[in-house]
């Protein structure tokens, strides 16, 4: 079984084919590619690469922009000279990441033109992100008629979070109407479960966990016997953390002062998503190792920002686990919770009381799906790979194969 997963973002666009042997996806696939369409006006990056090989370009052939000048870059994949694929029916399914499912999708699930609707309906709960979702199933629909799409939500691992978790303390007319606590990340939080339990050869069922998204969005989830049971994202994906440019959560009051002032909607909405976070604060970038090296040369905001990002994280790992009733292992994923020995180190300092200790070699020596606490430590931390595409397709897969 070839598995094709196309993950559509608002200015970018990834996608990978996995190939399934004995009823496993594989984990590496056998082609990715990656579309930068904010590269030049008018023409998107477009790079391949096979398994094994390096990146290679692609050319960039029309200027209409948009996912629908990639189609010669999914057909190169069955047709001419060299191609992976002797026939287009050799792929079997397509998995879309699609970050808002809204309340309705809970699980995995085959596209439908009433799924399409729905997805569309939703866009006003993710401008950026649902309307690249939707282009890219009609282009690989009408590319490969007939073969089954799934649509994969950011938000569906979240939507069993009890009410108190999921709510707002705002009037309850708003939550009828949907302003709810949807929480986003959802897929890599639950790779990150159960590769979790994998590592640490226990049952997920019986597992009280604290997953870390640490990348340029970031999210904690708390997740009880595979479950998520709260979450630090929210209506948006701009509550709760410190991101790269994105503020997190912030007194309320701010805006409306800012609003008050004069300051437009827009404005608004910009400064909260492009120019707060690290770079905000650093006044630099919204990419952790240009502050951490800004912070290693003495700059005295580029500090600041490092510290108020591990502040905060701190705060929301606690409150993560007032929602469990004790805690077996803290997950760092995602590109600064893999790649950024000094974040994880500053996370977990000082907290032995809580059983949480990790071993400064094992952190420091680039560790990747493995354990990095002390032996004796009685929660274990672990740095987890994220996934986001082998999850997709293996989650495509065993809804086509009925399990
Ligand atoms: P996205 O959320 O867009 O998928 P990623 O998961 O790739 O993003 O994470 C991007 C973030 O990871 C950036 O802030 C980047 O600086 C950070 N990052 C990547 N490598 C390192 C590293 N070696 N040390 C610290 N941060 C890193």
């Amino acid at each position: 079984m070839n598995i094709l997963v196309v993950n559509a973002g608002s200015s970018s666009l990834k996608s990978s084919l996995f190939l399934t042997v004995e009823g496993r996806v594989e984990a590496t696939p056998i082609w990715q590619a990656q579309v930068d369409f904010t590269y030049k006006p008018g023409e998107a990056l477009i790079q391949t690469r096979r398994r094994g090989g390096g990146w290679e370009p692609f050319p960039s052939t029309s200027p209409e922009g948009g996912i629908g000048q990639l189609a010669p870059l999914f057909q190169s994949l069955w047709q001419g000279e060299g191609s992976l694929l002797a026939e287009v029916a050799e792929i079997n399914g397509v998995g879309h990441r699609v970050v808002h499912g809204g309340s309705l999708y809970r699980q995995p699930t085959l596209i439908t033109p009433e799924v399409e609707r729905a997805i569309e309906q939703l866009i006003p709960l993710a401008p950026a992100h649902n309307p690249a979702a939707l282009a890219g199933i009609r282009l690989l629909s009408q590319l490969l008629p007939g073969i089954p799409q799934v649509a994969v939500f950011d938000t569906a691992f979240h939507q069993q979070m009890p009410l108190a978790a999921a709510l707002y303390p705002l009037p309850y007319a708003w939550a009828e109407q949907g302003i709810r606590r949807y929480g986003f990340h959802g897929i890599n939080h639950e790779h990150c479960a159960r590769r979790a339990a994998e590592i640490l050869n226990r049952p997920l069922e019986e597992l009280r966990l604290i997953t870390c998204h640490l990348g340029n969005g970031c999210s904690l989830a708390a997740i009880r016997g595979g479950r998520s049971v709260d979450t630090t994202m929210g209506y948006t994906p701009l509550e709760g953390l410190m991101m790269g440019s994105r503020s997190g959560s912030v007194d309320p009051g701010i805006l409306i002062h800012q609003l008050r002032q004069g300051m437009s909607v827009d404005e608004l909405d910009r400064i909260l998503n492009r120019e707060s976070g690290l770079k905000g604060v650093s006044g630099l970038s919204s990419d952790m190792r240009v502050v951490l090296e800004a912070m290693e040369a003495g700059h005295v905001r580029a500090e600041l920002a490092f510290d108020l990002f591990v502040h905060r994280l701190r705060g929301q790992i606690g409150a993560m686990l007032m929602s469990l009733d004790r805690l077996d292992a803290l997950v760092f994923s995602g590109g600064i919770g893999e790649n950024s020995a000094p974040v994880r180190a500053a996370a977990c300092a000082d907290l032995g009381f809580l059983g949480i200790q990790i071993d400064p070699v094992l952190n420091a020596g680039s560790p990747r799906n493995c354990d990095i606490s002390t032996c004796d430590a009685p929660v274990r931390v672990l740095v987890i790979s994220a996934q986001e595409d082998w999850a997709i397709a293996t989650a495509c897969q065993s809804l086509l194969q009925g399990e």
